[in-house]
């Protein structure tokens, strides 16, 4: 995997993008990037919550939109969700990022891909190198055959995928695969970095 490669097609393609060496250099810099910003939306994103940025900012007196709390009702969550795409800055993680410099995801209520095409002022995505692939077939591949089981392991579905550890396009009820998005260049109207750090984080 070319990382070099990758955060310079990010640059052509209008993002921010930044290679950082280790977690807390990482976390510095997203910190930084925050100071401006009073609300946060926290996206479905196990990378994120490793770095325990979700606490600091609380620390700091944030206002943090985060539905990963357990016990709350199914009105507050939506209302969680919904608050995540109209806040100052939203974070969250990628399922795949390519060499070609594009980011892809795939979500099965929608609302972090909504939020990270339009809505919050900032974005910022961050990324372990896990997470890089050539192209964007391989992103799908990625996506089908390590993000997606993962995400629906650690969920405690029932979907065929969480026991074969493969992707079967299900037709479950339960399937978190819905909306696929790409973004191929920046959206017009949002402004996002891409924090890659030169680790295996997430899934
Ligand atoms: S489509 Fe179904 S089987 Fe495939 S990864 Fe998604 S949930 Fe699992």
């Amino acid at each position: 995997m070319d990382v070099k490669r990758c955060i310079e097609n990010l640059r052509k393609n209008g993002f921010d993008a930044h290679l950082l060496e280790d977690i807390d250099d990482a976390k510095g810099m997203i910190l930084r990037m925050c100071s401006p910003y009073q609300t946060f939306g926290i996206g479905g994103s196990d990378t994120i919550r490793s770095m325990n940025i979700v606490s600091e900012l609380k620390r700091l007196g944030k206002t943090v939109y985060d539905h990963w709390i357990d016990g709350i009702s199914k009105e507050e969550d939506l209302r969680i969700r919904l608050a995540q795409g109209r806040c100052d800055c939203f974070m969250c993680s990628a399922n795949a990022i390519t060499e070609e410099g594009e980011i892809v995801n795939v979500d099965g209520i929608g609302n972090r891909v909504s939020a990270i095409c339009f809505g919050p002022k900032k974005v910022i995505i961050v990324s372990g190198i896990n997470k890089i692939v050539p192209d964007l077939n391989s992103a799908i591949k990625r996506i089908k055959e390590i993000a997606a089981p993962l995400r629906a392991k650690s969920l405690g579905l029932n979907t065929p995928c969480v026991k074969t550890g493969k992707c079967s396009n299900c037709d479950s009820p339960q399937r978190i695969c819905r909306i696929t998005t790409i973004l191929h260049k920046r959206p017009m109207l949002t402004d996002i970095s891409v924090i890659i750090v030169n680790k295996e984080m997430g899934y």
